[in-house]
Parts: structure tokens; sequence; C-alpha cells
């Protein structure tokens, strides 16, 4: 049993297959698709206009082609399950961005800090919000900067610090 079927949190080791290469990763932005469960959905697949998202079923997790995506987010914005971020290693040389969905309010504002959570919910340091885009009739995308070590780590923000 993976630790997701015992627990409902994915870990880095049930994504291990389903990551971009480190060599994509530290090109610049680029699509972490955290899916793997067999449902029928498929807004991703259609959104990404570069071609980058294919499910080779309804039903089967999306597959990945990262040399195609540019990291634009939209894909983001369109996921019932929350289960798309954006990774940008090449942000700063001691810090990185994490694009994630968000759907709580108020709506986190450009320069706010918040408590940077891990998949489980746990703080593990601070998030500074750097671009906040708001979709009618779509998720909101936050864009934070966080340590580089935490790039694979954070994948939500909490109580705001700042
Ligand atoms: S981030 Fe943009 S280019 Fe990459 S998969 Fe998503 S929609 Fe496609
Ligand atoms: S839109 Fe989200 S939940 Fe649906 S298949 Fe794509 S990644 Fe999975």
């Amino acid at each position: 049993m993976s630790n997701y079927e015992a627990t409902g949190v994915l870990t880095l080791e049930d994504l291990k297959d389903r990551l971009p290469p480190k060599e994509r990763l530290e090109k610049g932005p680029v699509v972490i698709i955290e899916c793997i469960q067999k449902i029928p959905c498929d807004p991703c697949a259609h959104v990404c206009r570069f071609g980058a998202i294919k499910k080779p079923s309804l039903v089967e997790p999306p597959e990945v082609d990262y040399d195609k995506c540019t990291g634009c987010g939209e894909c983001v914005a369109v996921c019932p399950g929350l289960a798309i971020f954006v990774v940008n290693l090449k942000y700063r040389e001691e810090e990185a961005l994490v694009t994630i969905p968000y759907e709580l309010l108020p709506i986190p504002e450009k320069g706010e800090i918040f408590e940077a959570l891990d998949r489980e919910g746990k703080p593990v340091g601070k998030a500074k919000v750097v671009s906040v885009r708001r979709m009618k009739d779509k998720t909101t995308v936050v864009t934070v900067a966080v340590k580089k070590d935490l790039a694979m780590v954070v994948r939500n923000i909490g109580r705001k610090i700042e």
C-alpha cells in the first residue's frame, strides 16, 4: 500500500515517476501534476495550448511532455482537484517560486507573507506572495517565493504572518 492509500497525503515517493526530470526543473518554470488517481476528469489536457498534457484515456492520470510546458500556469486554474502546481527553480539564487491553486478568502495580495505549508498542511517556512492571478470562473492562482530547498515541499499557504 502506498503512503497515499494509507494516509491520503502524497509524498515525493508516491510521485517519483510523475515529476519532471532534474534537468528540466533546473531550466525554469515547469508544471508539477500531483494527480495519480484514476478519475474521469480532463480539463488540464484541454486547457494547455502547448499540448503539454495528454490523458491516455479519460480516467488515466495525465501525462506531461515537459519539453512543451512553458510553466504558464493556465492548467493550475482549471484543475478541480487542486492538484497542479508550477515550480520555478530559476527565480533567484536562494529562492524558488511555487505556483499554487487557492480557493480560500481573503485572496492573498502581492507582498504579503504567509506560513508555507507542506502536503500535510504542516508549516515548513515562509512564503512571500509575488503574484496573484484572478480569473473569472476559475481558481485563483497564487505564486509565492520560498527557500529553494522547499520548492518540492511547499504546496499551500496557511496563516498570514505579515
Ligand atoms: S503550465 Fe501551461 S504549458 Fe505547462 S502544462 Fe500547464 S497549461 Fe501547459
Ligand atoms: S484536471 Fe486535475 S484532477 Fe483532473 S485529470 Fe487533470 S490533474 Fe487530474
